[in-house]
């Protein structure tokens, strides 16, 4: 086996990682963590730590770590058939199985699912079909696409476009310009402390419309967003918020996507976010969740009303070009297929529901009077504690102070992991959906000692 300092040469040498200080890393500057092994709700490193994983890795672990099940049938679907591919109408017992099990889950007007690899493909794959949509339709101009500010949507061209954090923008000459922005529902951040939750909902949807007035409407295709946003801050909406938008978009005749890649599959304790907020999404896209990242993939669930148009579109212009080699891998289907019979089995979209209830509850008593926590907020298995430098007048604390990261890192040292969010002061929290109340209190506990031990 290879010794630790070997492979931390090499790590610094060779390894391009993903959201990292490339500089710091390639000179040694910034502590690394190479992964062993993890079983439950826990993983180990090299160095032999062992730490509970509060944030599921990206949100994605949902059935929690070492699953037999799994790993017993991605090996049995690679020893079967470890490829073939998906063009021309080809299949495999897993990917066909796969796909109705996934529309067995979704909302009733859901017509057929695309499969991809990660949700920022699938979310290309989505605004491709919505363009081809439109082009059909003979609404050649009808193009643009609205997202929110702190959405999280991806980080490739058109994906990062979407997403609305300026990490994702900076230098990289994004947005492009089909990708127009508009006011994020985050309470906390409101323009005024006096507006009450309708108002602000009433000033989300007037911000809207005047977006949509301004563009005009006929020149905009399709809203993304997430029915809670997460990597922008894990916000739900004020109530009656989806409501609200779904009724301008419905006036404009403005497609709606959303984004469930952290959502599907349980998250907020129902199986779709969706159905938590009353939504009626004509595309949902999917990922973490379908496979609990035990192998990539991802989904593009096609509701009735495009898909009609989508044959109509190959009827007059023959097969869509659309298509990636490894869509509907085998592998990554059978992972799916053994994935959604183990939430199934163990409960655990009740589970989210309760234990996720229990985790914010208890987060809330332990530090939601601190003096420098602005709110403490979640729903189901995601629970989101924000620092603020004074909670009265809601004042923020300079980013180059790191708050955030400074209580993060005090966790990993008492075994816990959680995630800085990346804009704003924001720990983040969504751990796999199988936490127990037991591991749920070893959370809070080392949340606050980390509070303490920086903030005081
Ligand atoms: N959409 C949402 C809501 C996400 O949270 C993410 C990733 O965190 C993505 C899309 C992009 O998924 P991926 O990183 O698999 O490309």
């Amino acid at each position: 086996m290879l010794t630790n300092d070997q492979l931390d040469q090499w790590d610094r040498e060779n390894f391009f990682h993903p959201s990292t200080h490339l500089a710091q890393h390639a000179r040694g500057e910034s502590p690394n963590r190479i992964v062993k092994t993890a079983s439950g709700v826990y993983i180990e490193d090299r160095d032999g730590n062992k730490l509970l994983d509060a944030f599921a890795g990206l949100y994605c672990v949902n059935v929690g770590y070492g699953r037999q099940e799994i790993a017993e049938a991605i090996a049995d679907q690679a020893r079967e058939l470890a490829y073939y591919h998906a063009y021309v109408g080809h299949g495999t017992e897993a990917s066909i199985t796969l796909a109705k099990m996934v529309l067995d889950r979704a909302p009733a007007n859901m017509s057929k699912v695309y499969f991809g690899l990660g949700g920022s493909d699938a979310n290309e794959t989505n605004i491709k079909l919505v363009w081809y949509y439109n082009n059909i339709l003979g609404r050649p101009e009808k193009k643009k696409i609205i997202s929110r500010w702190r959405g999280y949507h991806g980080s490739g061209l058109m994906t990062g476009s979407l997403t609305g954090l300026a990490t994702f923008h900076n230098k990289f000459d994004l947005p492009l310009s089909q990708v127009i922005h508009t006011e994020a529902p985050y309470y906390l951040r409101r323009p005024r402390k006096d507006m009450s939750e309708a108002e602000f909902v009433r000033h989300c949807v007037a911000e809207l419309e005047a977006l949509i007035a301004r563009e005009g409407a006929d020149t905009i295709a399709a809203f993304i967003g997430e029915p809670i946003l997460g990597t922008g801050g894990i916000v739900p909406p004020p109530a009656g918020y989806w409501a609200a938008i779904q009724a301008v978009l419905h006036k404009h005749d403005i497609l709606l996507i959303a984004d469930e890649v952290v959502t599907g599959f349980g998250r907020l304790g129902t199986m779709m976010g969706s159905d938590h907020y009353g939504m009626r999404p004509d595309i949902i896209t999917i990922a973490k969740g379908l496979t609990s990242a035990y192998a990539p993939l991802s989904g593009s669930i096609i509701g009735e009303k495009m898909w009609s148009v989508l044959e109509q579109g190959t009827d007059e212009n023959g097969p869509i070009g659309h298509g990636w080699t490894y869509s509907a891998h085998p592998i990554g289907a059978a992972a799916g297929i053994a994935n959604l019979k183990l939430i199934d089995s163990l409960g655990l979209v009740e589970n989210a529901g309760s234990v996720g209830a229990y985790l914010n509850a208890q987060m809330q008593a332990a530090v939601g009077d601190h003096l420098n926590v602005g709110e403490v907020r979640g729903e189901g298995m995601l629970c989101a504690v924000e620092l603020v430098k004074d909670r009265n007048a809601t004042e923020f604390f300079d980013a180059s102070e790191k708050v955030a990261p400074r209580i993060v890192g005090e966790m990993a040292k008492a075994g816990v992991i959680a995630r800085a969010m990346p804009q704003g002061d924001i720990i983040g929290f969504a751990p796999p959906l199988c936490l127990t109340k037991a591991e749920a209190d070893i959370v809070v506990e080392k949340t606050a000692s980390a509070l303490k031990s920086v903030l005081g």
